[in-house]
């Protein structure tokens, strides 16, 4: 069949007008229907129809003093947003499970809060990172959301690929201290390409023991990275 008639045909079927729609919008459709078949509840009170009700956002936007300490091996100095309890820390864990934008915004807002008053002299942003693994599961890397959230608003260049996960530490709930810190050692890599020089503004959801922060921080340090310093929306103790 001739080129002209072939094109003739698919006009004639409607197969010529038909585009591929983008992703976005297929994922858009698919979060539309899911929400249909499973309306969102509010992260942090379970409400209906809401993936953050707006008396929750209301006590997320509250805040209290920032808990703050500056002595650590490798790190400048740290800070949390909160104690781990309440309503930051079910958002915390709502935000494990739902990457919702509400969320997002309510938790960056507190470390952009914090961020404000500390004054640290910091150059880039950098997420703690998931292992691959761990991405695939989850879709995302929530400290990822909420460095790009802060990046967006600071005007800091958030650098998503400057420190990799290069073991699997699996999950550290019920680990002590010590453990924790033997299960994250040498399980992250920093590029020195990226990170040389730079100061950098580590982003994670939570510190718990301080385990994962700190061998976050020494690899960037041995990266080449000037100084590092960590900003965490809860603590569990500082
Ligand atoms: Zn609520």
């Amino acid at each position: 069949m001739a080129n002209d008639t072939l094109g003739e045909v698919r006009q004639n079927t409607g197969l010529l007008s038909y585009r591929k729609p983008p992703l976005h919008m297929i994922r858009r459709l698919w979060s539309t229907t899911l929400d249909l078949l499973y309306p969102p509840r509010c992260g942090v009170c379970n409400r209906i129809d809401t993936h953050l009700c707006p008396r929750c956002a209301a006590l997320l936007a509250e805040h209290q003093p920032i808990i703050y300490q500056n002595t650590s091996e490798f790190l400048s100095a740290v800070c949390a947003t909160a104690i781990h309890q309440g309503a930051v820390r079910d958002a915390v864990l709502a935000l494990k499970q739902d990457s919702h934008e509400s969320l997002v915004a309510a938790l960056g807002e507190r470390l952009l809060f914090a961020f404000k008053q500390l004054s640290w002299p910091v150059t880039c942003i950098v997420p703690v990172p998931l292992h691959a693994g761990r991405i695939r599961e989850r879709g995302y890397n929530q400290s990822a959301l909420l460095a790009s959230y802060l990046g967006a608003l600071t005007g800091l260049p958030v650098m998503l690929r400057a420190l990799s996960r290069v073991r699997d530490t699996g999950h550290q709930v019920g680990l002590s201290g010590n453990q924790r810190r033997m299960n994250v050692q040498s399980a992250f890599m920093g590029d020195p390409s990226l990170i040389s020089n730079h100061e950098v503004l580590l982003i994670d959801d939570v510190f718990t023991t301080g385990a994962t922060l700190q061998a976050s921080a020494e690899a960037l340090l041995k990266a080449g990275a000037a100084q590092a310093f960590g900003l965490t929306v809860t603590a569990a103790a500082l």
